[in-house]
C-alpha cells in the first residue's frame, strides 16, 4: 500500500470515503473486475477537485466511474485511483420544466422526478441503468431518444482544476461520444430541459418501454447493455445472430440467447472471458459480413 498517497487522500477525504484494494466486481454491472488500488467516493466538487489535483501532482493514474454499467474492468484490477461519482453526489432539483442534477444521480431517479412533476421527454432514459455523468459522456440513448435532445448544459471539472459550464451545442454529442470524454472532463452536474406533459401519458410510455426492455433484454444476467456500437446501416445483434453466434460461449461469458447484442456474465465469467468473447465475436462477424464491430463498452486496466 502506498501509505504516503493514502495520507494525502486523507487530508481531502474522510476515512469512510477511501477504500483500498476494492474489488471492482462490486461496482460494475458485469460483476467482474479485480481490485482498484484506491477506490474513493467524493461527496463534493471540492473533494473531487482535490483528488484530481493530488493524483496529477504525483502522476497517480485515476479513472472516473458512475454506476459502472458500461464498463469492463480487468481481472487484474486497476493500479491507480478509481473515483466513483455516484451516491454521494446525486442531488436532483426541479424548477419549472428544468431539472438540475448532480453527476451521480441515476437516470431512473431523474425520470421518476420528471414523472412526479409532469415533465415529458425523459421517458427514453428511465430504464438506462447509469448515472447522469455517464449518460452525458456516452450521450446515452434508447428508443429514439438521446441525452442530446434533453440536455441544456453540463458543468465540468477540467484536468487542470477549472470548473465551467458548456452549453449542449458545444458538447459535440454524437453516437455514444462527446467532447467530455475526448477532453478528459469530469461531469459535475447538468441541466435537463423538458416539456410540460400529462403525468398519465408519461407513465404509460415509461411502462411500455420498461416492458420492451424486460421482454427483449437479458436483464436476469449481469451485462453492460449493448456490448458493441451499432454499425452504420446495421444492427450489431442481427449481425452476431446471422454469424451463428447466438449463445456462443467463452468460459463463463456468453452471447445472450435472448438478445445477441448483449454479452452476458452467464456463469462466473472473468473479464478475460468477456474480452476474449468480444474479440472472437468481432472476428467472426467480420469474416461473415465484412462489418467491423466496435465495442461500446469501455475497458479499464490491462487486458
Ligand atoms: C441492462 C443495461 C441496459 C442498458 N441500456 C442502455 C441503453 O438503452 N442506452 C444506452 O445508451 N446505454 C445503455 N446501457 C449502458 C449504460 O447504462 C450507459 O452507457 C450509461 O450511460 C453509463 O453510465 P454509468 O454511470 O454506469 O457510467 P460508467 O459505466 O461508470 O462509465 C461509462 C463512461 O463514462 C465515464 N464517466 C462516468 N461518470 C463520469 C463523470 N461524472 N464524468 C466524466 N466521465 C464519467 C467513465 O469514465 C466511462 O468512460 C445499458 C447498460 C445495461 C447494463
Amino acid at each position: 500500500m502506498n501509505q504516503k498517497f493514502y495520507d494525502e487522500l486523507r487530508k481531502i477525504l474522510p476515512e469512510e470515503s477511501i477504500k483500498l484494494n476494492e474489488p471492482m466486481e462490486a461496482h460494475t454491472t458485469f460483476r467482474v473486475g479485480g481490485p482498484a488500488d484506491f477506490f474513493v467516493t467524493p461527496g463534493t466538487k471540492d473533494e473531487l477537485a482535490g483528488i484530481i489535483a493530488r493524483c496529477r501532482a504525483v502522476q497517480m493514474p485515476y479513472y472516473i466511474i458512475g454506476n459502472g454499467s458500461n464498463l469492463l474492468v480487468s481481472d487484474d484490477g486497476y493500479k491507480g485511483v478509481v473515483i466513483q461519482v455516484y451516491k454521494s453526489m446525486n442531488q436532483i432539483r426541479v424548477t419549472g420544466n428544468r431539472i438540475e442534477a448532480q453527476a451521480g444521480a441515476l437516470l431512473s431517479g431523474i425520470a421518476a422526478r420528471a414523472l412526479e412533476n409532469g415533465l415529458a421527454g425523459f421517458e427514453f432514459a428511465a430504464g438506462i441503468p447509469g448515472t447522469l455523468g455517464g449518460a452525458c459522456v456516452m450521450n446515452a440513448g434508447a428508443y429514439g431518444g438521446e441525452m442530446k435532445n434533453v440536455l441544456k448544459q453540463v458543468t465540468v471539472l477540467s484536468q487542470e482544476g477549472r470548473i465551467f459550464t458548456i452549453p449542449v451545442q458545444k458538447l459535440e454529442l454524437g453516437y455514444r461520444t462527446s467532447i467530455i470524454a475526448k477532453n478528459g472532463y469530469i461531469v459535475l452536474e447538468a441541466v435537463i430541459e423538458l416539456r410540460n406533459g400529462d403525468a398519465q401519458e408519461i407513465k404509460t410510455l415509461m411502462d411500455e418501454l420498461k416492458e420492451k426492455r424486460v421482454s427483449k433484454q437479458p436483464l436476469e444476467f449481469p451485462s453492460a447493455g449493448s456490448t458493441f456500437k451499432r454499425p452504420e446501416g446495421y444492427f450489431a445483434g442481427k449481425l452476431i445472430q446471422d454469424a451463428g453466434l447466438k449463445g456462443f460461449r467463452v468460459g463463463g461469458a456468453q452471447v445472450s440467447e435472448k438478445h445477441c447484442g448483449f454479452v452476458i456474465n452467464r456463469d462466473h465469467a472473468t473479464a478475460a472471458d468477456i474480452s476474449e468473447l468480444m474479440r472472437q465475436v468481432s472476428e467472426k462477424v467480420y469474416a461473415d459480413s465484412k462489418v467491423i464491430l466496435e465495442p461500446e463498452v469501455k475497458r479499464l486496466g490491462e487486458f
